[in-house]
Protein backbone atom coordinates (compact mmCIF):
# COMPACT_ATOMS: atom_id res chain seq x y z
CA UNK A 1 0.00 0.00 0.00
CA UNK A 2 0.89 3.75 -0.87
CA UNK A 3 0.41 6.18 1.30
CA UNK A 4 1.69 10.25 0.61
CA UNK A 5 2.53 12.86 3.15
CA UNK A 6 1.87 16.49 1.58
CA UNK A 7 3.73 18.88 3.89
CA UNK A 8 6.10 16.47 4.90
CA UNK A 9 8.72 18.70 6.09
CA UNK A 10 6.20 20.34 8.56
CA UNK A 11 6.23 18.64 12.16
CA UNK A 12 3.04 16.70 12.10
CA UNK A 13 4.25 15.70 8.81
CA UNK A 14 7.25 14.44 9.42
CA UNK A 15 5.90 12.51 12.83
CA UNK A 16 3.16 11.41 10.52
CA UNK A 17 5.21 9.96 7.95
CA UNK A 18 7.53 8.29 10.83
CA UNK A 19 4.14 6.19 12.29
CA UNK A 20 3.46 5.24 9.13
CA UNK A 21 6.54 4.03 8.33
CA UNK A 22 6.39 1.65 11.31
CA UNK A 23 3.11 0.62 10.09
CA UNK A 24 3.49 -3.09 8.30
CA UNK A 25 0.32 -2.37 5.82
CA UNK A 26 2.51 0.52 4.33
CA UNK A 27 5.14 -0.23 2.04
CA UNK A 28 5.92 2.85 -0.16
CA UNK A 29 6.18 5.90 1.51
CA UNK A 30 6.18 9.47 -0.26
CA UNK A 31 7.15 12.77 0.99
CA UNK A 32 5.96 15.12 -0.29
CA UNK A 33 7.65 19.08 0.05
CA UNK A 34 7.70 22.55 -1.78
CA UNK A 35 11.31 22.62 -3.53
CA UNK A 36 13.15 24.68 -0.44
CA UNK A 37 12.21 22.00 1.81
CA UNK A 38 13.47 19.06 -0.25
CA UNK A 39 17.16 18.63 1.34
CA UNK A 40 15.20 18.39 4.81
CA UNK A 41 13.14 15.79 3.56
CA UNK A 42 15.70 14.05 2.06
CA UNK A 43 17.27 14.27 5.24
CA UNK A 44 14.09 12.80 7.50
CA UNK A 45 13.49 9.76 4.74
CA UNK A 46 17.58 8.55 5.32
CA UNK A 47 17.06 9.17 9.05
CA UNK A 48 14.11 6.93 9.12
CA UNK A 49 15.22 4.38 6.92
CA UNK A 50 18.07 3.73 9.49
CA UNK A 51 15.47 3.78 12.21
CA UNK A 52 13.38 1.47 10.00
CA UNK A 53 16.60 -0.95 9.87
CA UNK A 54 17.08 -1.26 13.40
CA UNK A 55 13.07 -2.41 13.64
CA UNK A 56 13.80 -5.16 10.81
CA UNK A 57 10.97 -2.79 8.27
CA UNK A 58 11.20 -3.11 4.39
CA UNK A 59 9.90 -0.02 3.27
CA UNK A 60 10.11 2.26 0.15
CA UNK A 61 10.23 6.02 1.13
CA UNK A 62 10.81 8.97 -1.43
CA UNK A 63 11.38 12.55 -0.93
CA UNK A 64 9.66 14.45 -3.75
CA UNK A 65 8.89 17.53 -5.20
CA UNK A 66 7.32 16.31 -8.31
CA UNK A 67 3.58 16.14 -7.81
CA UNK A 68 3.57 13.44 -10.40
CA UNK A 69 5.30 10.81 -7.69
CA UNK A 70 1.65 11.10 -5.68
CA UNK A 71 0.81 8.49 -8.23
CA UNK A 72 -1.50 5.05 -7.28
CA UNK A 73 -1.43 6.89 -3.97
CA UNK A 74 -4.10 4.51 -1.89
CA UNK A 75 -4.39 7.73 0.87
CA UNK A 76 -2.89 10.91 0.69
CA UNK A 77 -2.45 13.10 3.87
CA UNK A 78 -2.54 16.57 3.62
CA UNK A 79 -0.63 18.23 6.21
CA UNK A 80 0.97 21.82 4.88
CA UNK A 81 0.09 25.20 5.91
CA UNK A 82 0.66 27.76 7.98
CA UNK A 83 0.55 26.56 11.70
CA UNK A 84 -1.21 27.79 14.99
CA UNK A 85 1.29 29.83 17.26
CA UNK A 86 0.80 30.33 20.68
CA UNK A 87 -2.55 32.17 21.19
CA UNK A 88 -4.09 31.85 18.06
CA UNK A 89 -7.52 30.72 17.06
CA UNK A 90 -7.68 28.14 14.40
CA UNK A 91 -10.06 29.98 12.36
CA UNK A 92 -7.32 32.75 12.22
CA UNK A 93 -5.04 30.86 9.46
CA UNK A 94 -8.28 29.61 7.52
CA UNK A 95 -8.10 31.69 4.46
CA UNK A 96 -4.24 31.07 3.90
CA UNK A 97 -4.60 27.31 4.98
CA UNK A 98 -7.33 26.75 2.30
CA UNK A 99 -5.49 28.30 -0.46
CA UNK A 100 -2.80 25.61 0.19
CA UNK A 101 -5.42 23.11 0.76
CA UNK A 102 -7.39 24.02 -2.28
CA UNK A 103 -4.13 23.74 -4.77
CA UNK A 104 -2.85 20.52 -3.40
CA UNK A 105 -6.45 18.54 -3.36
CA UNK A 106 -6.54 19.48 -6.86
CA UNK A 107 -3.00 17.84 -7.52
CA UNK A 108 -4.06 14.79 -5.85
CA UNK A 109 -7.02 14.55 -8.53
CA UNK A 110 -5.44 15.06 -10.95
CA UNK A 111 -2.22 12.74 -10.07
CA UNK A 112 -4.18 10.14 -7.81
CA UNK A 113 -7.93 10.49 -8.83
CA UNK A 114 -8.08 7.04 -6.89
CA UNK A 115 -6.67 8.27 -4.16
CA UNK A 116 -8.44 8.90 -0.23
CA UNK A 117 -7.88 12.27 1.47
CA UNK A 118 -6.78 12.90 4.51
CA UNK A 119 -6.73 16.53 5.32
CA UNK A 120 -5.01 17.38 9.02
CA UNK A 121 -4.28 21.34 7.88
CA UNK A 122 -6.15 23.22 10.10
CA UNK A 123 -9.19 24.41 10.73
CA UNK A 124 -9.78 21.18 9.65
CA UNK A 125 -13.50 21.23 9.56
CA UNK A 126 -13.07 23.59 7.41
CA UNK A 127 -10.35 22.58 5.27
CA UNK A 128 -12.17 18.75 4.61
CA UNK A 129 -14.83 21.10 3.19
CA UNK A 130 -12.67 22.82 0.67
CA UNK A 131 -10.82 19.68 -0.14
CA UNK A 132 -13.63 17.70 -0.75
CA UNK A 133 -14.48 20.62 -3.33
CA UNK A 134 -11.42 21.45 -4.81
CA UNK A 135 -10.55 17.42 -5.43
CA UNK A 136 -14.24 16.59 -6.97
CA UNK A 137 -13.30 13.17 -5.17
CA UNK A 138 -16.88 11.65 -3.35
CA UNK A 139 -17.37 12.22 0.16
CA UNK A 140 -16.65 9.16 1.43
CA UNK A 141 -13.01 9.62 -0.30
CA UNK A 142 -12.10 12.91 2.03
CA UNK A 143 -12.25 13.59 5.42
CA UNK A 144 -10.26 15.10 8.33
CA UNK A 145 -8.84 14.11 11.70
CA UNK A 146 -9.56 16.56 14.72
CA UNK A 147 -11.85 15.20 17.10
CA UNK A 148 -10.20 11.62 16.66
CA UNK A 149 -7.30 13.49 18.32
CA UNK A 150 -9.74 15.49 20.90
CA UNK A 151 -10.92 12.07 21.92
CA UNK A 152 -7.75 10.16 22.46
CA UNK A 153 -7.35 13.58 24.58
CA UNK A 154 -10.44 12.77 26.78
CA UNK A 155 -9.65 8.87 26.96
CA UNK A 156 -6.51 9.73 28.89
CA UNK A 157 -7.90 12.06 31.39
CA UNK A 158 -10.67 9.51 32.27
CA UNK A 159 -8.03 6.77 32.25
CA UNK A 160 -5.93 8.70 34.84
CA UNK A 161 -8.68 9.98 36.72
CA UNK A 162 -10.07 6.31 37.43
CA UNK A 163 -6.42 4.98 37.12
CA UNK A 164 -7.78 2.62 34.74
CA UNK A 165 -6.12 1.09 31.57
CA UNK A 166 -7.32 3.63 28.39
CA UNK A 167 -8.24 0.55 26.29
CA UNK A 168 -11.08 0.32 28.85
CA UNK A 169 -12.43 3.59 28.26
CA UNK A 170 -14.90 4.52 25.70
CA UNK A 171 -15.64 7.80 25.00
CA UNK A 172 -16.07 10.28 21.71
CA UNK A 173 -15.53 13.78 20.56
CA UNK A 174 -17.54 15.24 18.22
CA UNK A 175 -19.02 18.56 16.21
CA UNK A 176 -16.11 20.61 15.34
CA UNK A 177 -11.94 20.38 16.05
CA UNK A 178 -12.36 23.53 18.11
CA UNK A 179 -13.93 25.64 20.82
CA UNK A 180 -16.91 24.10 19.86
CA UNK A 181 -16.25 20.75 19.91
CA UNK A 182 -19.09 18.43 21.52
CA UNK A 183 -17.66 15.56 24.21
CA UNK A 184 -20.41 12.63 24.18
CA UNK A 185 -20.62 12.34 27.95
CA UNK A 186 -23.64 10.57 27.83
CA UNK A 187 -22.61 7.79 26.15
CA UNK A 188 -19.75 7.50 27.60
CA UNK A 189 -18.28 4.26 28.89
CA UNK A 190 -15.83 2.37 31.52
CA UNK A 191 -15.23 -1.43 31.24
CA UNK A 192 -18.51 -1.26 29.36
CA UNK A 193 -20.49 0.82 32.12
CA UNK A 194 -22.10 4.24 31.71
CA UNK A 195 -20.18 7.19 33.06
CA UNK A 196 -23.15 8.17 35.30
CA UNK A 197 -23.60 4.30 36.67
CA UNK A 198 -19.86 4.04 37.11
CA UNK A 199 -19.20 7.48 38.55
CA UNK A 200 -21.66 7.88 41.30
CA UNK A 201 -18.76 9.23 44.01
CA UNK A 202 -19.50 12.13 42.54
CA UNK A 203 -15.74 13.08 42.30
CA UNK A 204 -15.31 13.45 38.57
CA UNK A 205 -15.69 17.44 37.83
CA UNK A 206 -16.22 16.71 33.69
CA UNK A 207 -16.99 20.30 33.33
CA UNK A 208 -13.42 20.82 33.98
CA UNK A 209 -12.05 18.05 31.91
CA UNK A 210 -14.27 18.94 28.62
CA UNK A 211 -12.39 22.40 29.38
CA UNK A 212 -9.00 20.82 29.53
CA UNK A 213 -10.08 19.00 25.79
CA UNK A 214 -11.10 22.09 24.40
CA UNK A 215 -7.86 23.49 25.72
CA UNK A 216 -5.57 20.64 25.30
CA UNK A 217 -3.97 21.29 21.70
CA UNK A 218 -3.00 25.19 22.97
CA UNK A 219 -1.99 23.91 26.00
CA UNK A 220 0.80 21.77 24.09
CA UNK A 221 1.85 24.60 21.64
CA UNK A 222 1.70 27.15 24.10
CA UNK A 223 4.92 24.65 26.11
CA UNK A 224 6.67 23.28 23.45
CA UNK A 225 5.53 25.33 20.02
CA UNK A 226 3.41 22.41 18.32
CA UNK A 227 1.34 19.43 19.15
CA UNK A 228 3.41 16.10 16.89
CA UNK A 229 3.38 13.05 18.24
CA UNK A 230 -0.28 12.66 19.31
CA UNK A 231 -1.83 13.78 15.78
CA UNK A 232 1.17 11.96 14.20
CA UNK A 233 -0.46 8.74 15.67
CA UNK A 234 -4.06 9.57 15.46
CA UNK A 235 -3.23 10.09 11.60
CA UNK A 236 -1.53 6.37 11.58
CA UNK A 237 -4.68 5.09 13.64
CA UNK A 238 -7.42 6.24 10.51
CA UNK A 239 -4.62 5.58 7.54
CA UNK A 240 -4.02 1.89 9.27
CA UNK A 241 -8.04 1.60 9.78
CA UNK A 242 -8.50 2.50 6.29
CA UNK A 243 -6.12 0.10 4.58
CA UNK A 244 -6.52 -2.77 6.83
CA UNK A 245 -10.36 -2.80 5.93
CA UNK A 246 -10.63 -2.82 9.48
CA UNK A 247 -14.70 -1.32 9.91
CA UNK A 248 -13.68 0.34 12.87
CA UNK A 249 -15.60 3.29 13.87
CA UNK A 250 -14.09 6.50 14.17
CA UNK A 251 -14.44 10.15 14.30
CA UNK A 252 -13.38 12.11 11.56
CA UNK A 253 -14.49 14.76 10.23
CA UNK A 254 -16.85 14.25 7.50
CA UNK A 255 -19.20 15.94 5.35
CA UNK A 256 -23.03 15.33 6.45
CA UNK A 257 -25.95 15.21 4.12
CA UNK A 258 -28.83 15.28 7.07
CA UNK A 259 -27.77 11.58 8.37
CA UNK A 260 -27.40 13.16 11.87
CA UNK A 261 -29.92 15.90 13.16
CA UNK A 262 -30.63 16.45 9.41
CA UNK A 263 -27.56 18.69 9.75
CA UNK A 264 -26.70 19.08 5.79
CA UNK A 265 -23.80 20.82 3.64
CA UNK A 266 -20.89 20.91 6.13
CA UNK A 267 -18.32 19.16 7.61
CA UNK A 268 -18.02 17.78 11.04
CA UNK A 269 -16.66 15.75 13.72
CA UNK A 270 -19.48 12.13 13.65
CA UNK A 271 -18.37 8.52 14.28
CA UNK A 272 -17.93 6.68 10.63
CA UNK A 273 -17.41 3.05 9.95
CA UNK A 274 -14.23 3.18 8.14
CA UNK A 275 -12.91 0.44 5.50
CA UNK A 276 -10.57 0.46 2.44
CA UNK A 277 -12.79 2.35 0.79
CA UNK A 278 -12.81 5.47 3.09
CA UNK A 279 -16.25 6.54 5.08
CA UNK A 280 -18.92 3.36 4.56
CA UNK A 281 -21.00 4.66 6.61
CA UNK A 282 -21.66 7.68 8.69
CA UNK A 283 -23.20 6.56 12.04
CA UNK A 284 -26.48 7.92 13.14
CA UNK A 285 -26.02 8.56 17.01
CA UNK A 286 -28.64 10.08 19.52
CA UNK A 287 -27.12 12.26 21.69
CA UNK A 288 -29.14 14.24 25.06
CA UNK A 289 -30.81 17.79 24.75
CA UNK A 290 -27.75 19.58 25.95
CA UNK A 291 -25.53 17.58 23.43
CA UNK A 292 -27.96 18.08 20.35
CA UNK A 293 -27.87 21.70 21.16
CA UNK A 294 -23.99 21.79 21.61
CA UNK A 295 -23.78 20.21 17.99
CA UNK A 296 -25.95 22.08 16.22
CA UNK A 297 -24.34 25.02 17.40
CA UNK A 298 -20.97 23.65 16.10
CA UNK A 299 -22.67 22.98 12.94
CA UNK A 300 -23.62 26.65 12.52
CA UNK A 301 -20.41 28.06 13.76
CA UNK A 302 -18.43 26.15 11.01
CA UNK A 303 -21.06 26.30 8.39
CA UNK A 304 -20.95 29.86 8.94
CA UNK A 305 -16.43 29.87 8.68
CA UNK A 306 -16.71 27.77 5.80
CA UNK A 307 -18.73 29.78 3.56
CA UNK A 308 -16.42 32.97 4.43
CA UNK A 309 -13.64 30.78 3.08
CA UNK A 310 -15.11 29.62 0.21
CA UNK A 311 -16.27 32.60 -0.79
CA UNK A 312 -12.49 33.91 -1.12
CA UNK A 313 -10.97 30.66 -2.89
CA UNK A 314 -14.09 30.87 -5.96
CA UNK A 315 -14.08 27.14 -6.48
P1 LIG B 1 4.69 23.24 10.33
O1 LIG B 1 5.71 22.53 11.14
O2 LIG B 1 4.84 24.71 10.16
O3 LIG B 1 4.61 22.56 8.92
C1 LIG B 1 3.72 22.94 7.95
C2 LIG B 1 4.26 22.55 6.59
O4 LIG B 1 3.32 23.04 5.63
C3 LIG B 1 5.59 23.19 6.25
O5 LIG B 1 6.69 22.47 6.74
C4 LIG B 1 5.52 23.20 4.74
O6 LIG B 1 5.88 21.91 4.24
C5 LIG B 1 4.04 23.38 4.45
N1 LIG B 1 3.76 24.79 4.13
C6 LIG B 1 3.91 25.89 4.91
N2 LIG B 1 3.55 27.01 4.24
C7 LIG B 1 3.18 26.60 3.01
C8 LIG B 1 2.73 27.27 1.84
N3 LIG B 1 2.58 28.62 1.82
N4 LIG B 1 2.44 26.54 0.74
C9 LIG B 1 2.59 25.20 0.75
N5 LIG B 1 3.02 24.50 1.82
C10 LIG B 1 3.30 25.19 2.93
O7 LIG B 1 3.22 22.98 10.94
P2 LIG B 1 2.71 21.68 11.72
O8 LIG B 1 2.87 21.89 13.17
O9 LIG B 1 3.28 20.47 11.06
O10 LIG B 1 1.14 21.75 11.41
C11 LIG B 1 0.65 21.52 10.10
C12 LIG B 1 -0.85 21.76 10.04
O11 LIG B 1 -1.53 20.73 10.78
C13 LIG B 1 -1.29 23.08 10.67
O12 LIG B 1 -2.35 23.64 9.93
C14 LIG B 1 -1.78 22.67 12.06
O13 LIG B 1 -2.66 23.59 12.62
C15 LIG B 1 -2.44 21.36 11.69
N6 LIG B 1 -2.69 20.42 12.78
C16 LIG B 1 -3.87 19.76 12.76
C17 LIG B 1 -4.17 18.85 13.74
C18 LIG B 1 -5.49 18.10 13.68
O14 LIG B 1 -5.83 17.37 14.61
N7 LIG B 1 -6.24 18.24 12.60
C19 LIG B 1 -3.27 18.59 14.78
C20 LIG B 1 -2.06 19.29 14.77
C21 LIG B 1 -1.76 20.19 13.75
P3 LIG B 1 6.94 21.71 3.06
O15 LIG B 1 7.99 22.75 3.29
O16 LIG B 1 7.40 20.32 3.31
O17 LIG B 1 6.23 21.90 1.77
Amino acid sequence: MKVSVIGASGRVGKAAAFCLAEENVVNKLVLISRKDSIEKIEGESLDMYDAMAAKDIRISIKSSCNMEDLHDSDVVVITAGVPRRAGMSRSEIAIPNAKIVAEYSRIVAEHSPHSIILVVTNPVDVMTYVALKASGFDRNKVFGLGNHLDSLRLRNMLAKHFNIHVSEIHTRVIGEHGDHMVPLVSSTSIGGILLKNYALDGTIDMEGMVKKVINAGSYVINKKGSTEYGPAYAIANIVNTILNDEKKILTVSAYLDGEIEDIKDVCLGVPVKLGINGIERIIPIKMNENETKAFKNAANIVKMNTERVMDSLEI
